[in-house]
């Protein structure tokens, strides 16, 4: 709980962009601070928009062990992720172009499965094993928010969205929050005043994430890579050093816009033609 100086403002952090009720506190998501006079619902600007570009269903399957791994098949418009979780489960994504949403969500396990069948050798232990629960569905677009006015602030997803399909989302709300504090807290120790520290928490979530937010569009279009990255990614192959850079993109460790630089590329591409 962040306890403010009494200032005759609404801080929110994180999730109460909609809220109109006063004091509450959500356990998932973080803290309403303090208003004054119930809290008006914002609307932040919103810019780099992307409508939503996959549809992904996924469910809980057991007697589907996968040894503790992660697996993924990108296959050309199809998209499919498996990996243990609790309970001796294993959850089974498996997605589409939003594109087609509209036509396939008529049929959610047809077509899900029909995505699992281009995989024969995973299909038959999928259909060898049992789901426990019901499929659930989403599409997620994108958008940046400018995270703060008069009297709020936003972290997370309220204040910046992408597809799914790299994972970040936790991460990005984790430091969101880390940066956003900080600069409420130059605000409220006097040192900045609030517009400045707070166009900075912007200006530095924004340039951290937009490489990662291209990069995630790019994957959830479940388009082939276009030629510049496929030949990045053939030269990869089999370099252990680049493999793993790679991994630490996909992990969030490593920028996109640091592994694609012309000076790691050319690295790459050299390695390769050396063989
Ligand atoms: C299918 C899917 C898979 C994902 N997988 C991953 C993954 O593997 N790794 C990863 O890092 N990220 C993943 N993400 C993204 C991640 O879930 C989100 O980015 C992250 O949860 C954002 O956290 P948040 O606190 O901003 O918002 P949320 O987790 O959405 O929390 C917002 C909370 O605010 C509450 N709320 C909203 N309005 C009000 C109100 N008016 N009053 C009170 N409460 C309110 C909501 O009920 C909710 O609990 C995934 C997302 C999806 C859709």
């Amino acid at each position: 709980m962040i306890r403010p100086p009494t200032v005759d403002l609404e801080i929110v952090l994180g999730v109460a962009f909609f809220a109109e009720s006063v004091f509450f506190k959500d356990a998932a998501a973080g803290l309403v601070v303090r208003q004054e006079g119930g809290l008006k619902a914002v609307k932040p600007e919103q810019y780099n928009e992307k409508t939503p570009l996959l549809a992904a269903y996924y469910s809980y399957w057991s007697d589907l062990p996968l040894d503790g791994h992660f697996q993924a098949w990108i296959i050309p418009h199809r998209g499919m992720a498996a990996w243990p979780t609790n309970d001796g489960c294993t959850l089974l994504i498996a997605g589409w172009p939003f594109a087609e949403f509209e036509e396939r969500r008529g049929d959610i396990e047809g077509n899900y499965m029909s995505v699992v069948d281009l995989v024969p050798e995973f299909a038959e232990r999928v259909r060898g094993a049992k789901r426990e629960e019901r499929f659930l569905g989403m599409a997620v677009p994108g958008y940046f928010r400018r995270p703060y006015g008069p009297g709020w602030a936003l972290v997370g997803d309220a204040g910046y969205n992408k597809d799914f399909i790299t994972a970040q989302g936790i991460s990005d709300a984790f430091r969101d929050a880390e940066i956003c504090v900080t600069a409420l807290d130059e605000w409220l120790s006097g040192a900045r005043p609030f517009d400045a520290a707070m166009a900075d928490y912007q200006a530095t979530r924004d340039a951290h994430v937009l490489p990662m937010y291209e990069f995630t569009a790019e994957l959830a279009s479940l388009e082939p890579p276009p030629p510049e990255l496929a030949s990045v990614l053939a030269a990869a192959a089999g370099n252990q050093e680049a493999m793993d850079g790679f991994a630490r993109v996909n992990a969030g460790v490593t920028s996109p816009a640091e592994y694609f630089s012309e000076e790691n590329v050319g690295r790459i591409l050299a390695a390769a033609e050396r063989g």
